[in-house]
C-alpha cells in the first residue's frame, strides 16, 4: 500500500528512482580513500572550517578519482560557510565568479577551491542570487542551501562524494558510489533539464567518460545530440577552457571520437566540423594524429601547447578559405594572411582563443611555406628561427596525414643533424635538383596552400 503511494508520488527527476544499493554513509572501513593521499592544504582548509563551527568536506572530482585510483588535479572543497565567512576565517582568501561565487584559498602556489553549498532552482526566482534565461540557462547559481541541497545540484553522481576528513566518512545521497563501481557518467536528476541549466555539462559527460574509461549511462546519453547546439549560447571564453580539459588532458583523441559521437565537435570547432565533412579521410588523420601526438607528449611529461594543436585543428579549414578569397581576385598571398585572419576571428567567436595563443599559431602556419625555402643561407636562417622547432614538427604532422611535400620533412630531419659540410652540399643538391627549380620557379607565381587534397 505504502509502495504504491510512493509510486504515485510526483518524481521530481522525471525518471524511476533508483533503489539505494550503498548506505548514504559509507565509514572508513567500507572504502579506499585514506587521508593521506589528500593535499595537506585541503585537509587544512576543512579543519578549520570546522573548528569555526561550519560543516565542510572535501569533494567532487578529487574525491572520485581517488577511489579509482587517479592522482587528483585539484582538491575541492564543500562548506555550510558563506563565501563572506570563508574569506574571514582564512587570510590567503579571495573571493572570485560572479555566475557562482567561491573563495580562492591560496598556498603558495596550491590553491584550494572552496564553494558555498547550493540549493537547486526549482523556480526561477529571477532574483539577485539565482537567474535563468528563457531556455533555462542558468545564469546566476548563488541560492545558497543544506549539504543535500548540494549534493543533487551537482552534475554527475560520481562528482557527488562527500570525504569528511576528520571522520573518514563519506557521504553519498545520489549513488555515486554505486556509479563508480559500475563506471557510469550518470547525471543527477532529469537529465534534458540538466544540460539545459548548463549545457556545458554535456562536454563534461564526454570528458569524464573518456579520463576515467566510463560509459554514460544510457538516460544521460540520449538527450545530447538533439541538445549539442545549445553550446551556442555558452560564453566562447568558458568554451576556450573547456576544450583545453578536453583535448589536452592526456586523453584527446578518445575525448575527439566521443565529441563527434554526440555532434558536440561542430558547435566548438565548425569550421573543422566543415572540413570534416569536405575532406574526413584527410582532415580526421590530421587531428587524430595531432591528438595522438598531444597524448603522448602529455603521458611524457613534455610541454604541450594550445597554440600547435588549434594549428593543426583549423589547418584544413584554410583551403577553402583561401580559394574562396583567390576566387574573388585577391592574389595568393594576401589571401593566406586574409584566411587565416578571418578563420581566426570566426574560431575565436566559438572559443576565445587568447593572444598569446594565436600569436604563435600564425607563426607555425606563416613558416610552412619558408620551410620550403632553403637556397643560400635560408636553411640556416630557419634553424635559428625560434618557432623552427614547432614549424617543423607541424610539418611532420602534415606528412603524416598524407601532405605531399616532397621530402621535405626528411630533407629538414638530415639538415638538423649534419655537419657543416653536409649541410653546404645539402642546399647545393637542391638547386641542381630540376623538380625543386620547377617548383621554385612556378611558387614565385603562386604560393603553395596548405592542402586540402594530398
Ligand atoms: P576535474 O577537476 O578533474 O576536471 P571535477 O569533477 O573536480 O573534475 P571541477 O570543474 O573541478 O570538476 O568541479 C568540481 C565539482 O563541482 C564537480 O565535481 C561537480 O561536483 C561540481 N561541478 C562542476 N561543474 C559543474 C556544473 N557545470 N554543474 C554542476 N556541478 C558542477
Ligand atoms: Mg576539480
Amino acid at each position: 500500500m505504502i509502495r504504491k503511494l510512493l509510486q504515485k508520488l510526483p518524481n521530481p527527476f522525471g525518471h524511476p528512482v533508483r533503489h539505494r544499493t550503498t548506505p548514504a554513509v559509507i565509514p572508513a572501513s567500507q572504502h579506499n580513500l585514506r587521508r593521506e593521499r589528500i593535499s595537506r592544504h585541503a585537509v587544512n582548509v576543512v579543519e578549520r572550517l570546522q573548528q569555526a563551527g561550519y560543516q565542510a568536506f572535501v569533494v567532487g572530482g578529487c574525491v572520485r578519482d581517488l577511489l579509482l585510483d587517479f592522482d587528483p588535479k585539484d582538491f575541492d572543497v564543500a562548506t555550510s560557510a558563506t563565501p563572506e565567512q570563508v574569506r574571514a576565517t582564512f587570510r590567503n582568501a579571495r573571493l572570485i565568479g560572479r555566475r557562482f561565487k567561491l573563495v580562492h584559498v591560496h598556498f603558495g602556489r596550491e590553491i584550494i577551491e572552496v564553494a558555498t553549498f547550493r540549493a537547486g532552482h526549482d523556480e526561477d526566482n529571477g532574483d539577485e542570487q539565482s537567474r535563468q534565461s528563457d531556455s533555462g540557462r542558468l545564469l546566476r547559481d548563488n541560492v545558497y542551501g543544506t549539504l543535500e541541497q548540494d549534493a543533487q545540484r551537482r552534475d554527475f553522481t560520481i562528482n557527488a562524494l562527500y570525504y569528511n576528513v576528520s571522520t573518514g566518512h563519506i557521504h553519498d545521497f545520489a549513488n555515486g558510489l554505486h556509479d563508480i563501481r559500475n563506471r557510469q557518467v550518470r547525471l543527477i536528476g532529469n537529465p534534458v533539464q540538466r544540460y539545459q541549466e548548463d549545457p556545458v555539462r554535456m562536454l563534461r559527460a564526454v570528458r569524464f567518460a573518456a579520463k576515467l574509461n566510463f560509459d554514460i549511462e544510457p538516460h544521460s546519453a540520449a538527450p545530447i545530440i538533439e541538445l549539442a547546439d545549445l553550446l551556442h549560447d555558452i560564453p566562447a571564453a568558458r568554451l576556450f577552457d573547456e576544450v583545453l580539459k578536453l583535448l589536452m588532458s592526456g586523453q584527446g583523441e578518445k575525448t575527439f571520437a566521443l565529441l563527434l559521437k554526440y555532434d558536440l565537435f561542430a558547435p566548438l570547432f565548425p569550421d573543422t566540423d566543415e572540413a570534416i565533412q569536405a575532406n574526413p579521410d584527410y582532415t580526421l588523420k590530421l587531428v587524430h594524429q595531432a591528438l595522438r601526438n598531444t597524448d603522448q607528449r602529455i603521458a611524457q611529461d613534455r610541454p604541450v601547447t594550445p597554440a600547435f594543436l588549434y594549428a593543426a585543428l583549423l589547418w584544413p579549414a584554410l583551403p577553402p578559405r583561401i580559394k574562396a578569397l583567390e576566387a574573388r581576385g585577391i592574389p595568393s598571398i594576401p589571401a593566406h594572411q586574409q584566411a587565416a585572419q578571418e578563420l581566426l576571428a570566426e574560431q575565436c567567436r566559438h572559443t576565445t582563443v587568447p593572444k598569446r595563443f594565436t600569436i604563435p599559431l600564425r607563426e607555425i602556419w606563416d613558416l610552412q611555406p619558408r620551410l620550403e625555402r632553403r637556397s643560400g643561407r635560408r636553411a640556416d636562417q630557419m634553424l635559428e628561427h625560434p618557432r623552427f622547432r614547432a614549424a617543423y614538427d607541424f610539418l611532420l604532422l602534415r606528412e603524416s596525414a598524407g601532405e605531399q611535400t616532397d621530402g621535405l620533412g626528411d630533407w629538414w630531419t638530415r639538415y638538423q643533424d649534419a655537419s657543416e659540410d653536409k649541410r653546404r652540399q645539402m642546399v647545393r643538391e637542391l638547386a641542381d635538383k630540376p623538380t625543386a627549380k620547377r617548383q621554385r620557379s612556378r611558387r614565385k607565381r603562386k604560393p603553395r596552400s596548405p592542402q586540402a587534397n594530398p
